[in-house]
């Protein structure tokens, strides 16, 4: 039997989601040991146990307090949700952080021959989909008649197949749409991944833990989306240097040895320097201008 006093969280085991949540929580200071074959992987560092299943699981085993929390695409869990709220099922579950990859939008799309103005153009016909609970919503919002045919794969073929008139997939680039001769009409549901927890109050160790691991998470995604820019500034120039760098309200102003009219500066910026910023800055006089990624970052 497993241990109940570790965390456990599920994540995807092969996919679109596995790499990146992994990442998460290796960033955040968990080691990891993962084997292939095992549905289970142990933290050898934290009281955590990883438990790696197909991601339509994900959302049923966090609402049924399996897993205390699970790292999953908001199309897959707002889908499950929807289904075992139908089912009179526990379907309840906190999100603790929206996270910054498996971004996509579930889509209508249509054969290029189709004629479609609207959704409206739907009226009476059959949409093959993965999804069909968050389909039939955005039917039932959108006032149309249309039904939804639940495919578990291939549902891009489906027209073809005879089996639907249009499809509702899930879309990032548009490309295996193009390949299957539909176009893309109108977005049902935009997804990215997030981590939930179960609804039920987790032990007072376990809260602990995962209190202490979120500023982590907000750290590593902060730290993502934020650049450390330094650069030597003529001192004359410091004001305008300050304008130009973006997202940087408190520089750290240093003084160059042997240069008295030339100052560092340093710089957390929350966006990237644009090579026409860096040309104005050089042109300002400054020299030395080094942008580079953050790691870790703590408030
Ligand atoms: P599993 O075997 O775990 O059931 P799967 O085939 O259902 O895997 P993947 O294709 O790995 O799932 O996608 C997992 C999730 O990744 C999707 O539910 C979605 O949230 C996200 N995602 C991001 N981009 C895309 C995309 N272009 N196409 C499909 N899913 C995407
Ligand atoms: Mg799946």
């Amino acid at each position: 039997m497993s241990d109940n006093t570790r965390l456990r969280i599920a994540v995807q085991k092969s996919g679109r989601l596995s790499d990146d949540s992994i990442a998460v929580l290796k960033a955040i200071g968990i080691k990891l040991q993962i084997r292939d074959r095992l549905l289970i992987a142990h933290s050898t560092n934290q009281a955590i146990d990883l438990l790696r299943v197909r991601d339509d699981d994900i959302p049923g085993l966090v609402m049924d307090g399996v897993v205390d929390l699970g790292f999953i695409g908001e199309n897959e869990l707002e889908e499950k949700m929807l289904e075992r709220k139908a089912a009179n099922k526990k379907h309840e579950y906190k999100t603790l952080r929206r996270l910054d990859y498996g971004g996509c939008r579930l889509s209508i799309a249509v054969p290029n021959e189709m004629q479609y103005d609207s959704v409206a153009s739907l009226e009476g016909k059959k949409v093959a989909t993965t999804y069909p609970f968050l389909l039939e919503r955005f039917f039932a919002e959108q006032g149309v008649n249309a039904q939804a045919v639940m495919l578990t794969g291939s549902v891009e073929v489906a027209p073809r197949a005879g089996v639907a008139d249009a499809i509702c997939d899930l879309v990032s680039t548009g490309a295996t749409l193009e390949a299957n001769g539909l176009r893309e009409k109108d977005v049902v549901f935009k997804s990215k991944a997030v981590l939930i927890q179960k609804a039920k109050a987790l032990s007072e160790e376990k809260q602990a833990l995962v209190s202490r691991l979120l500023p982590r998470i907000d750290g590593v995604i902060q730290a993502k989306e934020s650049k450390y820019i330094m650069l030597h500034a003529p001192k004359a120039y410091l004001e305008q240097v300050k304008s130009l760098l973006p997202g940087a309200e408190n520089p750290t102003v240093l003084p160059l040895s042997g240069h008295d009219d030339r100052v560092a500066v340093h710089v957390v910026s929350s966006e990237t320097l644009f090579w026409e910023t860096m040309e104005k800055l050089k042109a300002l006089g400054c020299s030395s201008i080094l942008v580079m990624p953050i790691e870790k970052m703590m408030g």
